[in-house]
């Protein structure tokens, strides 16, 4: 069994959430966002709901408060989008979110890196290889 990493010296985040192993390549990962809201996120809802609000007020009234949910949930869809955007092993392609949800797609997912990945290695080889 290989124990040796398939990247040794991978890019560090500076200001990473979590780090870990992916558990396909054994490269060491960090990602730079949690999968839920922070502190932070809620403030920019508030103030995004007040301000949306306030525009709204003349015409709905009351009512306008409602969009403080629609703000909340748009926040928590782009915040998910992001992490699911870096959860992914850029060395191997494996995906955990898939993996959890359905192995045999996960599992086409890396394939598909793959022979992604070796059709641009063949790119970068072909200039070379007419030369001769
Ligand atoms: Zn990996």
């Amino acid at each position: 069994m290989r124990s040796k990493p398939l990247v040794d010296r991978v890019y560090k985040y500076k200001n990473k959430a979590s780090t870990f192993f992916c558990p396909l390549c054994r490269s060491e990962r960090g990602i730079s966002i949690s999968p839920r809201l922070s502190k932070k996120n809620y403030a920019q809802i508030l103030l995004t709901s007040i301000v949306l609000g306030s525009f709204l007020f003349p015409f709905i009234g009351v009512k306008c408060f409602f969009i403080f949910f629609v703000s909340w949930g748009v926040f928590e869809l782009a915040v998910r989008t992001d992490y699911k955007k870096q959860i992914a092993c850029p060395h191997c392609g494996f995906d955990a979110t898939w993996y959890k949800r359905d192995v045999k797609v996960a599992r086409q997912i890396v394939k598909d890196f793959w022979v992604q990945k070796q059709m641009l290695s063949d790119k970068k080889n072909q200039p070379a290889a007419k030369q001769f």
